[in-house]
């Protein structure tokens, strides 16, 4: 589902993603973790359209992102065949970035209608449906800021859900919300992986990746530094970097 070939990307002088290649195959998870500033979220706004690689490839379920090619060439795609694209992505952010003067149910259904001309009607039977799979049937009506954190990013997540992506990519889901909210998102998020979805999840719980990854990534400095099974990764790290990170997440 996602093919990241020697994907390199710099600001500047600053190269922040350096040949990153991995895989994620259609209905796993893979969580990205390491420590802040090594280039987990520009890997994944690279994924979503939100940056442009420096150089490298990356395709999403077999099509290049942001790109088109011709004979050994490449062609930075149009903005209009880029969103086309994106809309088969969906992403969560750290902050749930939810539209304030819209209810629950109204976020949901803001971009079927939009983007995809559905039917209200139609749009709004599948919220429902998206509702009451994120917990949160009886908040239909709430606006977000009478909606507690945890509530607003499952929201979120059934807003990103409503447009049926391929892929889901999560950035910090839990990381703005208070101890006691993080369980009832990652819930969610379990549930979703169970049903079969694609995700990368940048995250420090390392509990959650323990239990739902296929795949462990630690990245530092713009490299993966190591990869692989969550629970080897996890329990017998092969190298400093990775052993001191563990040491203060765990
Ligand atoms: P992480 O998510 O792992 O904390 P980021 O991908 O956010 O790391 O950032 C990696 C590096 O890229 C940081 O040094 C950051 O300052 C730099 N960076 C990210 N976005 C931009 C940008 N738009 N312009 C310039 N530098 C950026
Ligand atoms: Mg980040």
């Amino acid at each position: 589902m996602v093919v990241a070939d020697a994907v390199s990307k710099s600001f500047g002088s600053n190269e922040v993603l350096k040949s990153i290649s991995l895989e994620v195959k259609q209905g796993e998870v893979l969580c990205l973790v390491g420590p802040s500033g090594s280039g987990k979220s520009t890997f994944l706004r690279c994924i979503n359209h939100l940056e442009v690689l420096s150089s490298g490839k990356l395709s999403v379920d077999g099509q290049l992102v942001g790109f088109r090619e011709a004979g050994d060439k490449l062609y930075e795609l149009h903005p209009k065949e880029a969103a086309k694209q994106r809309r088969d992505i969906g992403m969560v952010f750290q902050k749930f970035n939810l539209f304030p003067h819209m209810t629950a149910i109204e976020n949901i259904m803001e971009a079927p209608i939009r983007v995809k001309g559905q039917k209200k009607a139609v749009a709004e039977k599948r919220a429902r449906e998206l509702l009451e799979r994120v917990g949160l049937a009886d908040r239909a009506d709430y606006y977000p800021a009478h909606l507690s954190g945890g509530q607003q990013q499952r929201v979120a997540i059934a807003r990103a859900l409503a447009m049926d992506p391929k892929l889901m990519l999560f950035d910090e889901p839990t990381s703005a919300l208070d101890p006691e909210l993080v369980g009832e998102v990652l819930d969610v998020m379990k549930e979703l992986a169970k049903s079969g979805m694609t995700m990368i999840v940048v995250t420090h719980e390392m509990g959650f990746a323990r239990e739902v990854a296929d795949t462990l990534v630690f990245m530092d400095g713009g490299v993966v530094v190591e990869a692989g099974d969550p629970r080897e990764v996890l329990a017998n790290p092969q190298h400093q970097r990775t052993k001191a990170f563990l040491s203060k997440v765990l």
